[in-house]
């Protein structure tokens, strides 16, 4: 709930040598995040934050914040841009990445955490709660159950039954991360 930020900001104190990553909600960014992110510009503090941005406050119940463009009475109002509220707080090093095109997400996290200083990234995706595909995955005979898939995505869908891997559909919420880091290409469905 924003402490993240600030006690990252103490650890590289503590341990300057170990790059320490604060990870945030885009409505606690607007309540909580921002003060920390400009005392971590201000002081020079050698830590990158992740903006976990799904244009809701899902963990309440989906109420809008100022970064959806609705108020609480659900009239529309003028967004306020993450982004550019970053920015202005004078962060440098600043990226924004949809987290669902995993080499892309990883690619910024690489560059992001190598910078010398305060940097951000913007994770930038709709709640899959709210905009749930339709589920159409499944495993095929390539695959090789060498379990990259449960390692990486961290999925509760996917599991082994029998030693097999399976995705469980009731679970599955068609985000495709697990096809995109299967290297066997194993994972397929209608809609890849
Ligand atoms: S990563 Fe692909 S090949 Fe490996 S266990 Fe998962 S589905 Fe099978
Ligand atoms: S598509 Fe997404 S939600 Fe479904 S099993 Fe793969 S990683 Fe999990």
């Amino acid at each position: 709930m924003g402490a993240g930020i600030t006690i990252a900001q103490g650890l590289q104190r503590v341990e300057p040598e170990v790059k320490h990553l604060a990870f945030i909600g885009d409505s606690t960014f607007f309540h909580t995040g921002i003060p920390g992110i400009i005392n971590a510009v201000y002081n020079n503090t050698d830590i990158t934050v992740i903006i976990l941005d799904n244009s809701t406050t899902a963990m309440t119940g989906n109420q809008p914040h100022p970064g959806t463009g609705k108020t609480m009475m659900r009239s529309v109002s003028e967004k306020v841009d993450i982004y550019h509220m970053v920015k202005a707080c004078g962060v440098k090093n600043l990226t924004k990445v949809n987290p669902l095109k995993q080499k892309e997400a990883v690619e910024a996290v690489t560059e992001a955490v190598a910078y010398p200083g305060p940097s951000v990234v913007i994770f930038e995706a709709p709640c899959i709660a709210l905009q749930r595909q339709p589920n159409k995955l499944s495993i095929n005979e390539k695959c090789t159950s060498c379990k990259k898939c449960i390692r990486e995505a961290g999925c509760p869908a996917i599991s082994t039954i029998d030693g097999k891997i399976v995705i469980e559909r009731s679970l599955c919420y068609g985000c495709t991360l697990c096809a995109q880091i299967c290297p066997a290409g194993a994972i397929g469905g209608a809609e890849l």
